[in-house]
C-alpha cells in the first residue's frame, strides 16, 4: 500500500544505534555504509511528517541507496556470506517469543524484547 503522491507511511529514524557497522548488501549498491537504527513508522502528508505512531523498532538503514531494510532481511543475508567461510554464531533463543537470536544482539528482531 504506498501512496507516492499525497503521503504515507514510512519509517523514520528516531536514533542511530550503531553507525557504519557493516556494508550494503544491495547489489548495484556496493560499498554503502549502512546503519543499525531506530525507527518509528511515520505518517507523512506531502512529504511533512505529521504523526509518528507504533513502537520503536530496528531496522538496518543504508546511506547511499536511503534504503531501509528489515533486520531479519539483513542477517539472512550475512548467514549467506558466512557459509561461504567460515562461521561460529552462536544463536540463543528470545526469552519472550523462542526466537532464534544471535547472541551478541542486545534486542530480539523478532518481538523487540531486550535480550540478556
Ligand atoms: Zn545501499
Ligand atoms: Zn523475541
Amino acid at each position: 500500500m504506498f501512496f507516492f503522491f499525497q503521503g504515507g507511511i514510512t519509517p523514520r529514524i528516531q536514533q542511530t544505534i550503531k553507525k557504519s557497522f557493516d556494508k550494503c548488501f544491495v547489489p548495484n549498491c556496493r560499498g554503502g555504509r549502512i546503519d543499525l537504527v531506530e525507527v518509528k513508522q511515520t505518517l507523512s502528508v506531502f512529504f511533512i511528517p505529521v504523526w509518528a505512531f507504533g513502537s520503536p523498532q530496528q531496522m538496518i538503514y543504508c546511506n547511499t541507496c536511503e534504503n531501509f531494510f528489515d533486520v531479519e532481511m539483513y542477517k539472512d543475508w550475512k548467514r549467506e556470506r558466512n557459509n561461504n567461510g567460515r562461521s561460529n554464531v552462536i544463536m540463543v533463543n528470545c526469552n519472550a517469543c523462542g526466537h532464534h537470536v544471535e547472541r551478541d544482539w542486545k534486542f530480539c528482531p523478532n518481538c523487540g524484547s531486550k535480550m540478556n
